[in-house]
This record gives C-alpha cells, structure tokens and sequence, in this order.
C-alpha cells in the first residue's frame, strides 16, 4: 500500500479544510430575507420565490 512520504502538518490540515463547507448542497441564502433555504423551493421565513411573494407568512 502506498503511504505518504510526509506527515501532513497540523497547518496544512487546517489550511485544506478551510475549503469544507459550512452549509449543505443544496441550499441557499435567500435573495430576499438572507435566511437559508432550500434552492428550487418557496423560502419558509419570507415566502418569496422568484423575487414575488407567493405564501403568505405569519410572522
Ligand atoms: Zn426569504
């Protein structure tokens, strides 16, 4: 089995992963409220979709 020549340092871990994400595939901030939401989906905090709101939302 093939092993790595180096020990990977406690930097250059770190440093790669800076790059995971915080957030899951597949969602995304809201353009009109900024909440986090599902793409392709009626935003739950705000009602809106395609810049029109289209659920009325009791908040
Ligand atoms: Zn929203």
């Amino acid at each position: 089995m093939a092993v790595p020549a180096r020990k990977t340092s406690k930097t250059r871990k770190r440093m790669r992963r800076t790059h995971y994400k915080l957030t899951v595939p597949g969602m995304s901030a809201c353009p009109n409220c900024g909440e986090l939401r599902k793409s392709h989906y009626v935003c739950p905090s705000c009602g809106f979709y395609d810049g029109k709101e289209v659920v009325k939302v009791n908040n």
